[in-house]
């Protein structure tokens, strides 16, 4: 069940096809499968297994067996934490592995896929290893004939539905904390990238984790994501994806009132002031939307400028944009611009890009598809100035290199049309008056937000949302209570 795959860089492995089950990699039972393909040559790459609700039924069985296993139980703290620096350990010994396999199959340049999404998934699975041996609960003193202690106890059985952008940086954020706290887990990877979380499925046997504990599944969102999501069996739903499909999977998870974590999208807004460094600003707001071609939920997909900077700053984004986005084959050293995952989502961007120019928007640079050679779903940066606050392209995440330019006049309005959006994840302002920007951190609904840059995150730090970009955060120590319960135990002194 498996197939020797060499990526066009050269790169070779034996990659896994089936569903990591128990520790083995197994058939699926309905025989459908999912196709990886290459959206660079638009070729595909291989197929793997997809699996219905009944294995679905499988993998759940085997993370409930178990959590409720002597084996697991006996796995402390520290244990979990050894466990879960090998599982690190062997992601970086197989990390250009993994690197090629994401630029391969998501189309994302190497040194971003490398760096920014292996190299993040090393450093998580490290940071919450440090963690499984420090989540205490409370003591409390209850006067002298009762005394009260917590316990964070792990919730036990944990679906987590991952999205196709960042999938080793994705498969770490969600194992790791889940795995520290003592639960066991059921992943389910995007159909649109398949290969990468199934190859992480190779080092859980190896790093030592006892069958059951880590499941790793493909299938398609409709069955298997919602077979995951309304299973009475399990207990936490822990979901990044589209605003969608979080609404979707919040109504399944209801069925047996399950724990959610929900990381959805964006249209978050970056402010520049008449007082920022636009050098800085032009710079960020470059790395804000078109990092990853535009296919990252805090991109910041809306700019509002001071009216008194607008054309300047544009001018100075234009020129920054040359300089940074490169657009080519995504193995190239040099290229830091890919093409968009799919078929599926390069039309959806191009059908944006058609919405902006019917609507009236000003198209300021870019606008169209750029196939390198004929070949791949390539779209232009592209900026659209003149928008209106109805128009798609302003409201709606377009989750590609497309940003909206407004204009405002006061710090009053540039808060206001930050704010006139259903979304809350992410947000930046650029200013040199301290003051003010303190005053939009502290006004802007957003779940981040950054003073003079963009995106600059750190796996210390919580990420999350707020409005309709999701319930909970990751990253951080806030992220352990979203995988523990407390349990309140008192103590009777008076007998
Ligand atoms: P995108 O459209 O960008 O792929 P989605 O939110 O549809 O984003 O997908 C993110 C993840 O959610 C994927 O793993 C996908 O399989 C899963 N998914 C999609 N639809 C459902 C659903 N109805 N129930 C559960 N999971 C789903």
């Amino acid at each position: 069940m498996d197939v020797e795959l060499i990526a066009p860089n050269g790169v070779k492995w034996t990659q896994p096809l089936g569903l990591f089950i128990d520790n083995e990699f197994v058939g699926s039972t309905g025989g459908k499968t999912i196709t990886a393909v290459c959206p660079t040559s638009e070729e595909k790459i291989c197929s793997v297994h997809a699996a219905t609700a009944e294995d679905v039924d499988k993998a759940v069985k085997a993370a409930r067996t178990a959590f409720k296993s002597p084996s697991w139980k006996k796995h402390g703290a520290k244990e979990r934490g050894v466990l879960l620096n090998k599982l690190a350990d062997l992601a970086e010994k197989n990390a250009e592995v993994l690197a090629s396999l994401e630029t391969w199959n998501n189309g994302k340049p190497y040194s971003l896929a490398r760096y920014g999404d292996v190299g993040v998934s090393i450093d998580v699975l490290r940071y919450y290893a440090g963690w499984a041996d420090k989540i205490h609960g409370q003591f409390i003193d209850c006067g002298p004939d009762k005394i009260a202690y917590t316990i964070k106890s792990p919730l036990g059985v944990v679906g987590q539905i991952i999205p196709w952008n960042f999938n080793n940086a994705s498969v770490a954020v969600k194992l790791g904390p889940a795995i520290a706290c003592g639960n066991t887990v059921v992943l389910k990877a995007s159909e649109m990238c398949p290969l990468t979380a199934l190859y992480w499925a190779k080092f859980v046997k190896e790093a030592g984790f006892p069958p059951g504990v880590i499941n790793i599944i493909n299938g398609y969102g409709p069955e298997a994501g919602a077979a995951l999501a309304s299973h009475l069996d399990v207990d936490k739903i822990s979901f990044t994806g589209s605003t969608r499909t979080g609404k979707e999977i919040l109504k399944l998870a209801s069925l047996n009132m399950k724990n959610v974590t929900l990381e959805t999208g964006g249209k978050s807004p970056a402010i520049i002031f008449e007082d920022a460094d636009l050098d800085n600003a032009a710079l960020w707001t470059n790395i804000g939307i078109m990092t990853n071609s535009g296919q990252v939920c805090s991109a910041t997909s809306r700019i509002l400028v001071h009216e008194s900077i607008h054309d300047k700053f544009l001018e100075k984004f234009k020129a920054q944009g040359e300089k940074i986005s490169v657009i080519g084959d995504p193995f190239e050293q040099t290229t830091t611009h890919g093409p968009q995952v799919s078929k599926v989502q390069y039309e959806r961007v191009l059908s944006y890009l058609d919405s902006g120019k019917s609507e009236g928007a000003k198209l300021f640079m870019g606008g169209k598809a750029v196939p390198q050679g004929g070949k791949g779903f390539y779209v232009e940066p592209t900026v659209f100035t003149d928008v209106k606050s109805h128009m798609k392209i302003f409201r709606e995440e377009i989750f590609g290199p497309c940003v909206v330019v407004v204009p405002f006049k006061t710090e009053e309005e540039a808060l206001e049309i930050a704010n006139d959006t259903n979304y809350g994840l992410n947000s930046a302002v650029f200013t040199s008056n301290i003051a003010r920007a303190h005053r939009i951190a502290a006004g802007i609904d957003a779940g981040n937000v950054y003073i003079n840059s963009v995106n600059n995150m750190d796996i210390r730090v919580p990420f999350g949302g707020t409005k309709q970009s999701g319930i909970g955060s990751e990253l951080g120590e806030p992220c352990l209570a979203t995988y523990t319960y407390n349990k309140s135990v008192f103590v009777n002194l008076a007998i």
